[in-house]
């Protein structure tokens, strides 16, 4: 059954019959056409959208083997979004304002940016706490360092000879530090 407005009668004190607005919980009679309920519903729907989007699509989990990476990776994605959020502003602002729609349209641009702008400062203070880049590179020196006693191990195993052994080295040490 469809929900009904949450709303009660102010005579009758009964629920209301009416259906709500488009993603509200309340009818256009119990504030369903206020700014932030319409802002809110508008909201709700997009998330709808996306979940059913992620329902249908059903995106392959991969667990996370490397979290420093993947946060690395986040922080990116994070600072992407704040700069588009911030095109997006100066494309709005560089409009002159005719309407009601795009000064809604430029107030709710404002908060996106300010809400990255906020996001991209939590990721970054904690990633410089977390002092990922230096992280990073230790775990690339580990595993470089792993391989190379990998090498040494089939050096001894193949018997290769003193100048087969200082290529074999120099050009996994190459590889090592192409990546
Ligand atoms: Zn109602």
């Amino acid at each position: 059954m469809k929900p009904r407005c949450t709303g009660h009668s102010s005579q009758t004190g009964e629920p209301c019959k009416l259906y709500p607005v488009k993603g509200a919980k309340v009818c256009h009679k119990h504030g369903g056409r206020a700014r932030q309920v319409k802002a809110k519903a508008q909201m709700r729907l997009v998330e709808q959208q996306a979940r059913e989007l992620f329902g249908k699509t059903a995106p392959e989990i991969v667990p996370v083997d490397n979290p420093l990476a993947a946060y690395a990776n986040f922080a990116g994605e994070v600072m992407a979004w704040k700069k588009l959020m911030a095109s997006l502003l100066e494309d709005l602002a560089a409009v002159a304002v005719t309407s009601e729609f795009q000064g809604e349209q430029i107030a709710g641009a404002v908060q996106l940016y300010e809400r990255a702008m906020d996001r991209a400062n939590t990721v970054l203070s904690s990633y410089a706490r977390l002092r990922i880049d230096d992280r990073l590179a230790a775990i690339s020196k580990q595993q470089a360092d792993t391989v190379m006693r990998a090498i040494e191990a089939v050096i001894a195993l193949l018997g290769a000879d003193r100048d087969q052994a200082t290529e074999a080295r120099r050009v996994a040490a190459r590889h090592l530090r192409a990546d």
